[in-house]
């Protein structure tokens, strides 16, 4: 048998998960932002379905830290290898890239910095004050490695106070090894666990999950449970899209209907904010959830417990 033979042909896409192309000029207008800018995205280097959308709607999430990642999840489209040196302007070029952009909620993720003692830490802390000094009233999201489970590296980041703090638990437990070999379900819910000890109310949390790799819904509803547990704030739900023919395949294409079952069961256990559907991915439409007044995610705020 041909090695052509020997790899399966990926399914036919749903009718719900066709993509439409750009009809403005904005994508272009984005693009030449980026490139200008030297700015890296996870929108193309993780390549998401919803590219052509944001861009042409003029959003974007940046990604920091370069563009190799030292991990190899089983469904993720960064590249791994060993990363290059941090680049001491990025902070500022990011922040002119929001302000140009005029973005009133700016998602900012990097790839995992395993290489560096703090994780890539205080190259998040950098950027969040360099985008806040710019764009004071802009909302800063940060969707952020597991730092190995490092406190002070996740102190670091906390120091700068983003008003969102992101850390995706992407799958259930049974398929974590699998599907994140380098990471553990427990490590991520422990994360987002200290990060609500430590700043309470006055910070959102928020993770999100791909469905359609294998898990049972008994599995997901679990997994929200969890996630409510450390006290989670916002919640997003997504399909799993193979990036490529060597990434993890896609058992399922989870209909809509079920999606917004998932949405109702979510916002019933408490969840302030859920996005679910085939088309979510963790900073489609990010700026969705408006801050309630009052609440700039500036001040330390008091704790509680999770
Ligand atoms: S959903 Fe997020 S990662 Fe995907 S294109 Fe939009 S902004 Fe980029």
């Amino acid at each position: 048998m041909t090695v052509t033979e020997l790899i399966k042909p990926r399914p036919r896409l749903p009718e719900w998960l066709r993509f439409q192309l750009p009809t403005s000029d904005s994508f272009a207008q984005t693009r030449t932002l980026l490139d200008k800018l030297k700015l890296h995205t996870v929108c193309e280097s993780a390549k998401c379905p919803n590219h052509w959308e944001c861009w042409s709607k003029g959003t974007a999430t940046f990604m920091i830290a370069g563009d190799r990642c030292t991990r190899a999840c089983g469904f993720c489209a960064v590249t791994t290898a060993k990363p290059f040196a941090l680049e001491d302007d990025e902070p500022m070029r990011v922040a002119e890239a929001t302000q140009r952009m005029k973005l009133k909620h700016v998602v900012i993720t990097a790839v995992a910095r395993d290489d560096l003692a703090d994780g890539g830490a205080n190259h998040f802390r950098q950027t969040i004050e360099a985008v806040r000094k710019l764009n004071p009233s802009t909302v800063i999201e940060v969707l952020v490695p597991d730092f190995n489970e490092n406190d002070a590296a996740i102190e670091t980041v906390l120091a700068a106070n983003p008003h969102i703090f992101n850390h995706n638990l992407e799958t259930v437990r049974r398929l974590t090894p699998s599907v994140r070999s380098r990471a553990t379900y427990d490590r991520s819910l422990s994360v987002l666990r200290k990060v609500k000890a430590r700043r309470g109310d006055s910070i959102y949390t928020k993770s999100g999950m791909m469905l359609g790799l294998g898990e049972a819904e008994g599995e997901i509803l679990t997994a929200m449970t969890d996630l409510r547990e450390a006290g989670c704030d916002i919640l997003t739900l997504g399909q799993y899209l193979q990036p490529s023919l060597k990434h993890l395949p896609v058992t399922e294409f989870v209909t809509p209907e079920k999606f917004s079952k998932y949405k109702t069961c979510a916002e019933e256990m408490g969840f302030v904010h859920v996005a679910s559907g085939p088309m979510v991915r963790s900073s489609y439409h990010a700026d969705e959830f408006a801050l309630p007044s009052g609440r700039s995610g500036r001040t330390a705020g008091v704790a509680r417990e999770v």
